[in-house]
């Protein structure tokens, strides 16, 4: 049973960075490989260009010369029991381990026609099975348009071979486009334009081709020049398809933005206003206490302050009494002392003040009661509701809080539009 420090499974270019990624940090380490492929781990990038250009198949080799690697080709780890550390191949062989790297990779998506007959041009094996039919063959289909299927139509291009190649991603991206389009606008002519455009797009490829196949350099340039147009074409496509879907989340957020914004401002102008009724209260409150405290002060004085004089003069008069007894009689009087006249009509004074400032106390108090914020409070968090929805509606804001670390609702407008 082998056993090895590291064990990775898959023998493509991660695992050979692996092995030497490995070695940089654990000299001594054995590391064992268990890859599909019977070759050692080589370049892939070659197989769809340096190859078809004449470069030798021993330059797409990677250094593998590290020691304490045991490599083990052709074989395919079937099973792995983790827990164990234990990886089964194909061949019922069991490679046990202390660390372990899955590096297996992409296939090809297998297509349900064709079996045997279709390459699903990934490998080594490929470039040879498809380097030997182009021996012989004269027209190949190459099904997809991506990199590697344009290079592969390239390469057989240039070996002389007919290519018809079949892609779809640009179909999807004419038919969204003149879609968006139609719907935009509503009119079968206006699709003429993005018919046009979608004409070159779908050039694209055969123009991509045409530049590194055709041999005269006027060509090259015009098929260049066309490369150049549907990228434009494609890019602008883009752009509307991003425009249709995410303007109108993006005006949705803004509109509910500016409504919270104006209910905000409702409430600051309404509580602006209690603001001042509350400060007028809070003075004319403090008018009334001052003179009330001045007419409380006065009354005790009143009431400690005797209100007649001392100097009081008395007087005799003689009379006489029933049974005819001369006699006298005596009367005091006492004036009223003028300091406490004064006094008294100051204490009415200050009671008059008082009872008008209580009056108008009375109305401030009124008018202040009568302010009620609920409707304005409910108006804000109304809006505040509306507006985190729209933000958790709008794509752009969720890749913006993203990008930024931050609350969606705390997006700008222009960190939303970037
Ligand atoms: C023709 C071609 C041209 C390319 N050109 C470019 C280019 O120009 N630029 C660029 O950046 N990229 C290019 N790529 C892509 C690039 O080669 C890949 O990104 C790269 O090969 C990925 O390496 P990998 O080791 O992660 O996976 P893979 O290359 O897929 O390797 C995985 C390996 O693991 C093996 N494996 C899978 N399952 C098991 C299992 N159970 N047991 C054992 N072994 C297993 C597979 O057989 C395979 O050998 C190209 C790819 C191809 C095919």
């Amino acid at each position: 049973m082998p056993n090895s420090k590291y064990l990775i499974v898959g023998g493509g270019m991660t695992a050979d960075a692996a092995i030497h990624g490995i070695r940089e940090s654990d000299r001594g380490g054995s590391i064992a490989l268990i890859g599909a492929e019977t070759q050692p781990p080589y370049n892939r990038p070659p197989l769809s260009k340096g190859l078809w250009k004449g470069k030798p198949l021993e330059s797409i080799w990677r250094k593998n010369d590290e020691p304490g690697v045991t490599l083990h080709l052709g074989r395919r780890a079937k099973l792995l029991e983790a827990p164990d550390k234990r990886v089964t191949d194909d061949q019922g062989h069991v490679h046990t381990f202390e660390r372990l790297l899955l590096a297996t990779g992409s296939t090809p998506r297998r297509l349900s026609f064709g079996a045997e007959q279709v390459i699903y041009f990934r490998t080594l094996g490929d470039y040879e099975r498809l380097r030997a039919l182009a021996e012989t063959g004269r027209r190949f289909a190459v099904i997809g348009g991506g990199f590697i299927g344009s290079e592969v139509a390239a390469a057989l291009a240039m070996n002389g071979k007919q290519v018809v190649l079949a892609f779809t991603i640009e179909f999807f991206i004419i038919a969204i486009g003149l879609t968006g389009w139609y719907f935009f606008s509503s009119s079968i002519q206006a699709l003429l334009y993005p018919l046009a455009l979608a004409l070159v797009e779908l050039a694209r490829v055969p123009l991509a081709i045409a530049v590194r196949t055709q041999k005269s350099w006027n060509i090259q340039f015009a098929a260049l020049i066309g490369v150049c147009a549907a990228v434009v074409v494609t890019s602008s496509t883009l752009y509307q398809i991003g425009e249709l879907t995410f303007s109108p989340r993006r005006a949705a957020v803004y509109e509910k933005s500016a409504a919270l914004d104006e209910a905000k401002r409702e409430k600051q102008v309404y509580l602006d206003q209690k603001g001042q009724v509350q400060a007028g209260f809070e003075q004319i409150d403090k008018d009334w206490q001052t003179i009330n405290s001045s007419y409380d002060a006065q009354v005790s004085k009143l009431n400690n302050q005797s209100a007649f004089s001392r100097n009081c003069t008395t007087t005799a008069t003689p009379s006489t009494a029933t049974d005819g007894t001369p006699r006298t009689t005596s009367r005091t009087s006492c004036a009223r002392d003028p300091a406490f006249v004064a006094l008294e009509k100051e204490v009415a004074a200050t009671k008059a003040k008082r009872d008008e400032a209580f009056k108008a106390r009375s109305e401030w108090q009124i008018a202040l009661a009568k302010y009620d914020t609920t409707p304005f409070d409910r108006a804000v968090s109304r809006a505040e509701a509306d507006y985190s929805k729209a933000t958790q509606e709008s794509p752009l804001h969720s890749y913006a809080a993203m990008l930024f670390g931050k609350d969606q609702r705390d997006i700008t407008e222009g960190q939303a539009a970037r």
